[in-house]
């Protein structure tokens, strides 16, 4: 007993172990071995991956299969995101989810596509009930394929527990061969408080790093006072192939003390877009490294971070040392430890008073209202997550609205007040953002009295757009007045120069068709083997309507026998 308790106060960070899940419950969505393109947790834009991506040869049309018992509780279809997707609600209260699909199998399909129909609309989402669609364990549910925001053929595979949280479905027992160790690419210190310094600098610096005969790796050492903190960028190989995944684990100590842990094994949707807080952004905008912090700034709730009684900030004292030390784990156990050797010394420079910007300070707890020539900001409060200096300026039609390496969490308004020759036809104007290069980003624009308004979550440069010009339409295989007897489908490439396709809608006969939009190739699909046809001659009709109202009407004759 005794033991027991000394173990426990001494170690306190043994008490948190991997969440309690089933075991071998799921199997493997695919006959093929599991080999990952992406793992859970990896750090994305914008999102941290709540999922496994499971690699497919390359090649589309894998058959799908029911991880356990159970029945469809949402079929999702997309044009973006998970494109067609198939959650399944299984009785132990987990959620498996198949993304990025191809095509949907049997009652599943005829259920789909009888709602597609029903209400016009490639895109939908349906939440069949219970006893709608059983499925059993192992049971064909779909293909695989690359549709939505996916950028190349694979499986996005999720298990979500009861409150709808994305888990780590390694820890499900799915076995992926790995004995290489994590890889650092980066390490990095920063000063913390105003009065914080590194090597006798007040700022960021990269630390360099040489490899150990054992494998581990030790850091330039660094003279320090105050409070400091550490980041790391760093990647994960499986033996099977050479891309990057993300690590699992990264714990870090002073002295031997545990001192700070992050770990995949679980986050919610809400949180996930915290990762801009997490990760040293304009870091990442400037270099596209994404370096994880190992210390919780203020205004960061992840939960990824596991234990951190100090935050992770280490406070170095003049003329102690201390051996910081950090480790990489994967989900298979591999290790890489880094050691940092840290001396406090005084501060022997002088800091360079910072002179005082220009730009006003904007607080982050505080809403702010902003006005520049005929644009208006509105930015709620804890739409930053830190204090900012913002540099905030408008010429003509073109507003200045700092830059993009400040990160937003919440969305601000930016609004115009349009000119007055361009009031006659408000509708075919927007907002739009001007990226690093190419055209202006379409957002969505709402006009009420004379001002054009968005919602954004993105510092940057932004403009009045005005897009006069319809979309454009051809068909890929057919053409007008021909025979067509062979063809299994009926492709047209759409394309919108400006503000973007906003909707399609096509008939033949008068009847509507199903079409599905792939945007990665500007293509639309029709299938005969929806049966809608029941003539030898055809007359096709598209109506495409870009983001600004602009629309193109196509037809076309066809003829076909069914065969
Ligand atoms: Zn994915």
């Amino acid at each position: 007993m005794r033991f027991f308790l000394i173990f426990f106060v001494v170690f306190p960070f043994l008490l948190y172990s991997q969440p309690q899940v089933p075991n071998n419950y799921f199997r493997s969505p695919l006959d093929l071995e599991i080999s990952l393109s992406g793992n859970f947790g990896e750090l994305r834009n914008n999102h941290f991956h709540s999922g496994l991506d499971i690699r497919t040869n390359y090649t589309e049309g894998h058959p799908v299969y029911a991880a356990a018992d159970g029945y469809i509780s949402r079929i999702g279809i997309g044009h973006y995101g998970y494109g067609k997707a198939l959650y399944i609600q299984h009785p132990n209260g987990y959620t498996t989810v198949y993304g990025h699909l191809k095509s949907f199998v049997g009652e599943i399909d005829k259920h789909t596509r009888a709602h597609q129909y029903k209400i016009e609309s490639y895109e939908v989402q349906l939440y069949p009930k219970a006893q709608q669609i059983p499925i059993k364990k192992g049971e064909l549910i779909a293909y695989s394929g690359n549709t939505g925001g996916s950028g190349g053929p694979h499986l996005h595979y999720e298990i979500r527990d009861a409150n709808q949280r994305p888990m780590n479905p390694l820890l499900f027992g799915y076995q992926v061969l790995d004995t290489r160790a994590p890889t650092i690419e980066k390490l990095r210190v920063y000063p913390i408080s105003s009065t914080s310094h590194i090597d006798h600098q007040s700022q960021d610096k990269d630390l360099r790093i040489t490899p150990q005969t054992d494998g581990s790796y030790l850091a330039e050492s660094i003279d320090a006072l105050g409070q400091i903190g550490f980041g790391v960028a760093s990647f994960d190989r499986l033996n099977s192939v050479e891309n990057k995944n993300g690590i699992y684990r990264i714990t870090t100590s002073i002295n031997g003390e545990p001192h700070h842990e992050v770990r995949f094994d679980i986050f919610s949707f809400a949180e996930t877009r915290y990762i801009n807080h997490y990760i040293d952004y304009p870091h990442w905008k400037d270099s596209k490294i994404k370096i994880q912090k190992l210390f919780r700034p203020i205004n960061n709730p992840l939960s990824i971070i596991t234990q951190s009684p100090s935050n992770g900030y280490v406070n170095v004292e003049e003329g102690m040392s201390y051996l910081f030390e950090i480790v990489l784990e994967d989900f298979a156990g591999n290790t890489t430890l880094i050691k940092i050797p840290i001396t406090g010394k005084e501060q022997i420079t002088n800091t360079v008073p910072q002179l005082a910007s220009e730009a006003e300070i904007y607080l982050a707890q505080k809403a702010h209202a902003i006005t520049q020539g005929k644009f208006h900001i509105y930015m709620p409060a804890e739409a930053m997550y830190e204090d900012h200096a913002l540099d905030i300026y408008a010429s003509n039609d073109t507003l200045f609205l700092h830059n993009d390496r400040i990160p937003l969490h919440k969305n601000i308004t930016v609004s115009f007040d349009l000119n007055e020759a361009d009031l006659e036809t408000p509708e075919k104007y927007f907002i739009g953002r001007i990226p690093k290069w190419g055209k202006p980003r379409h957002y969505s624009t709402q006009y009420k009295n004379g001002k054009l308004s968005i919602a954004t979550r993105d510092f940057g440069v932004y403009t009045l757009v005005k897009d006069i010009t319809p979309p454009t339409v051809k068909p890929i295989n057919f053409s007008d007045k021909k025979w067509i007897s062979n063809n299994k489908t009926l492709r047209i490439e759409i394309k919108d120069d400006l503000s973007g396709i906003n909707s399609y809608r096509a008939t033949i006969n008068g009847k509507f068709i199903l079409m599905e939009y792939e945007y990665k190739d500007n293509s639309l699909t029709y299938y005969f083997s929806d049966h809608i046809i029941e003539d030898t001659e055809n007359n096709f009709k598209l109506i495409v309507i870009d983001n600004v109202g602009n629309s193109t009407t196509f037809e076309s004759t066809f003829y076909r026998k069914e065969l």
